[in-house]
């Protein structure tokens, strides 16, 4: 093993319990107790209500596509559907040659601080197969994913009825052929490549409202370019909703690929996917509807969601988060770490450092709070021997902004 050297540090260690972020809680404390649950049922029955969106039936989703633009027009969203035509096959369906059908509807900023946007979007389109795989005609599709549409209007509504404006273009986004392959998401995903769009964040809900009313949990999947997007929705879930926020380890994260934020992810971008931790015993199938569903825990996961808005879309008048502005550049070494390491660091400026080191779920495990540091290069110990192994963010924040690290205990 290799021995770490560093320069000691006088070093202030306090457990913290709470927001790591300023936030306005007052916006907040106003806004979330308007989202409710006849609000989110009322764009589940609707959406229900089509009988079928199954993308390859004889005319495709385009009705449901125009409904939505509809509902995001009547809330001031600029909203357009955004076709595209296909010709593939899968297991499932066989061959198919069809025309899909995007929503796009953007607020845009009036003040905006930067070029990037935030996403909120759910796929529109479903399906629903017997036992033995055979198609049905019938697809109602209220969980999966009916519910993740019916937040993304319900954020739209509260935009609206506030008269709310974001320092970042908001885009919310229903997707077409999800059931097939992500179809939809692919498709926009690759047009922003294209138009070079940079996004803040994609927040995708795919199958958020069946949850028994006893153990109320969200299961917020991850992707390893954004580990330090999870960890704040965890603490914004927390902080903002009654529902526990459960961040799967590796090994339990796979189904980050089944939808639409892995398209999002598959191009470069940034994204957190929530969706039940108890999942719906309907899923693709015709007793997929309404009743099955809990509408004060879909409700709640709109209020989640709106927190991440706030945050990530930066509310006008709060304060949201600083990404990456850090002039300071940090490393540290060994990584993975036995009990201490390294944490090497580079200021542009003079400025006072705050090291804080938290776990997946966003709690604050280790605070050190240092005076003003010159500008220059820090090297200092990190002593991780009292949390036990797994993976934990490092972040070093500066009165200029802050960087978050990955760093894994052995
Ligand atoms: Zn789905």
């Amino acid at each position: 093993m290799k021995r770490v050297i560093c320069m000691s540090v006088m070093m202030v260690v306090m457990m913290m319990t709470g927001g790591l972020f300023a936030q306005n809680e007052e916006d907040l404390n106003h806004l979330l107790p308007q989202i409710n649950a006849d609000s989110v049922l009322r764009t589940v029955n609707d959406l229900e209500n089509f009988g079928s969106r199954f993308a390859l039936r004889a005319g495709g989703n385009l009705e449901v596509a125009e409904y939505i633009v509809q509902r995001l027009e009547n809330y001031g969203i600029t909203a357009v559907v955004d076709s595209f035509y296909n010709e593939s096959n899968n297991w499932l369906v066989g061959d198919y040659a069809q025309w899909f059908y995007n929503v796009r509807g953007i607020l845009a900023s009036e003040s905006p601080k930067d070029d990037s946007i935030v996403i909120v979007g759910a796929h529109l389109d479903a399906i629903s197969y017997d036992s033995n795989y055979v198609l049905l005609e019938q697809a109602p599709g209220a969980d999966d994913n009916a519910s993740g549409v019916a937040v993304m209007m319900e954020l739209a509504r509260i935009c609206h009825e506030n008269g709310l404006r974001f320092k970042r273009d908001i885009h919310f986004m229903a997707y077409d052929g999800e059931e097939l392959g992500l179809l939809g998401s692919y498709n926009d995903a690759w047009k922003r490549v294209e138009s070079g769009d940079k996004i803040a964040v994609m927040l995708n809900n795919d199958m958020v409202s069946y949850q028994p009313d006893d153990d109320w949990k969200l299961t917020l999947h991850w992707y390893d370019n954004a580990l330090d997007i999870v960890s704040r929705a965890a603490e914004i879930c927390s902080q903002y909703s009654n529902i526990e926020p459960v961040v799967p380890t590796e090994e339990e994260n796979g189904n980050s690929h089944y939808s639409d934020s892995y398209a999002y992810y598959q191009f470069g971008f940034r994204a957190v996917f929530a969706i039940e931790y108890t999942f719906s015993t309907s899923y693709h199938t015709y007793h997929d509807v309404s009743d099955s569903n809990n509408y004060d825990f879909l409700a709640d996961v709109a209020r989640y969601n709106m927190a991440m808005l706030a945050a990530y879309g930066e509310l006008d008048n709060t304060v949201g988060v600083t990404e990456h502005t850090l002039t300071a550049m940090a490393h540290v070494y060994p990584n993975p770490v036995i009990d201490k390491a390294c944490l090497l660091y580079q200021l542009q400026e003079n400025s006072p450092v705050e090291i804080t080191i938290v776990d997946l779920l966003g709690r604050t495990m280790i605070q050190q709070t240092l005076s003003i540091q010159t500008a220059g290069t820090h090297l200092m110990e990190l002593d991780l021997s009292q949390l036990p192994a797994g993976v934990y963010l490092c972040r070093i924040s500066t009165d200029k902004g802050s960087e978050t690290l990955k760093i894994a205990r052995k």
